[in-house]
């Protein structure tokens, strides 16, 4: 069938299974010899090329809670438990999640094998830093259990793995307390990028930040940006996020979105708030996970797709780095709706991990011939600065610059050589990067 994910770029011809026990995925393994790319899949919330390959082992039918500890708050779940279902039955009891990407459809397979990141990274690090310990089925069929401290190294090979050490079965999280599900958030308008910065650094106490920013505008107001902080609100209310109501039902023509509708519905979002310093309380799904309330928003794209660009400059070529990167998007008139920068804290110690100290820009862009070239360039200014690109957002890296962004490939090569994951866990985006 044809396969592609949140990015529906590219489309790839794949057999999808959908096992519904380990005996089945053990089963589908089995003879490995006949099979030399299967990768497992979740949502396929990723926007590329990841959760593509010849065998694609969807995780959904394999989602049940197995335990909770309700005095630590550590949960047992299996690897296609969705985080929107934690949320709904957890978030009601006073625990949440420790680090949500911005949807709530992703699996705990998926967030550990992205090592997924929220708007409180540098505070809270990455969704892989709450995991306890997960199960892992190998290339030779055996189930072997990791930890920060047990299997170590095959632990932060597989969080931000890409699933290419193996499959993860099953995990166990640690929750965290908070006093409401609600969030009050202060808005905060800045006029161009340096402004944002130090915002930003200002207000690093803040539990939650993101700055939502107009990577269309120029001159002085270049990286004009609204900046969300937000705190747990502390009334002891708590709702689950609610479904979204509305629906894109088909793709939008091509021509809908140009760089004329674009710059003017940003500008239209930018000037929206009046108040430099609003404040307001509003539920978890609209602070943390605002475009799940509009279905199949990806379509909006177009047939052709769109690919996302995100990338993270350290902390001290940050600024110059990112007023580069939109000088350079501005100038070529290819930006996004909306473009979202946040700040990361430090790295941690998972191998293929995206996150380190300092900002990451995160850009959409509609999907056309002259699209490709023109995010080589981008390449270029990333890695002048010391960046790296989010392999959960990558669809067309080259394998060098893969390998000058992230220093720990080569023991992670030599592990999927050691453990024989390399002759059966292959994606398309694990074959284009030489993995
Ligand atoms: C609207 C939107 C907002 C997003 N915001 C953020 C954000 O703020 N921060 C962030 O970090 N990410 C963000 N993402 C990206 C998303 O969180 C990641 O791509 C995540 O990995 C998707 O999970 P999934 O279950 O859909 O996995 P898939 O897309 O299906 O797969 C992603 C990767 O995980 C692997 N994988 C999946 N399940 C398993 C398993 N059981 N065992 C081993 N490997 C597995 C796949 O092989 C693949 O390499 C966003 C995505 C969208 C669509």
């Amino acid at each position: 069938m044809k396969l592609h994910s949140w990015g529906r770029y590219p489309v790839t011809e794949s057999r999808l299974h959908v096992p519904r026990s380990r005996d089945a995925i053990d089963r589908l393994l089995r003879p490995a010899a006949d099979k030399a790319a299967v990768i497992a899949r979740g949502l396929g919330r990723s926007y590329g090329d990841s959760a593509l390959a010849d065998d694609v082992v969807q995780m959904l039918a394999l989602d049940n809670l197995q335990s909770f500890d309700e005095d630590t708050g550590h949960v047992r779940c299996a690897a296609g438990v969705s985080l929107a279902t934690l949320l709904q039955v957890f978030l009601p009891r006073g625990w949440m999640l420790p680090a949500v990407p911005g949807t709530r459809f992703v699996t705990v397979g998926g967030a550990i094998a992205s090592d997924v990141h929220g708007k409180n990274h540098h505070g809270a690090g990455t969704f892989g830093d709450h995991v306890l310990a997960l199960s892992l089925l190998q290339a030779s069929g055996e189930i072997v259990q990791c930890s920060p401290t047990l299997n170590a190294d095959l632990f932060n090979a597989t969080c931000g793995g890409m699933g290419l050490t193996g499959i993860i079965v099953d995990a166990t999280l640690a929750l965290r307390r908070v006093p409401g599900s609600a969030i009050v958030q202060q808005t905060v308008r800045t006029a161009n990028l340096q402004e944002v910065f130090s915002r930003f650094e200002e207000h690093s106490g803040a539990t939650y930040s993101v700055a939502w920013l107009d990577c269309l505008a120029r001159g002085d107001a270049l990286g004009r940006s609204l900046l969300y902080l937000g705190e747990h609100a502390e009334d002891g209310g708590y709702l689950a996020p609610r479904s979204g109501a509305l629906s894109v039902p088909c793709n939008a023509p091509a021509f809908l979105l140009n760089r004329y509708s674009m710059g003017a519905f940003n500008a239209l979002y930018y000037q929206r708030r009046t108040d430099p310093l609003a404040r307001q309380r509003i539920e978890a799904d609209s602070y943390f996970f605002p475009l799940d309330g509009i279905s199949h928003w990806n379509r909006l794209y177009g047939a052709k797709g769109f690919l996302q660009y995100q990338c993270v400059i350290p902390q001290d070529a940050a600024l110059s780095g990112i007023t580069r990167l939109l000088q350079a998007t501005s100038a070529a008139g290819k930006g996004s709706f909306l473009s979202v920068l946040k700040k990361f804290g430090a790295a941690n110690a998972h191998w293929l991990s995206f996150p380190l100290h300092g900002y990451t820009l995160a850009m959409d862009f509609k999907f056309e011939r002259s699209l490709l070239p023109f995010l080589e360039e981008l390449d270029g200014i990333v890695l002048d600065h010391g960046g790296r690109l989010y392999l959960a957002k990558d669809a067309r890296m080259s394998a060098e610059t893969f390998r000058r962004s992230y220093p720990r490939w080569e023991d992670f090569q030599a592990l999927r050589l050691a453990s024989g994951a390399d002759g059966l866990f292959n994606s398309r985006q694990s074959q284009r990067l030489g993995l």
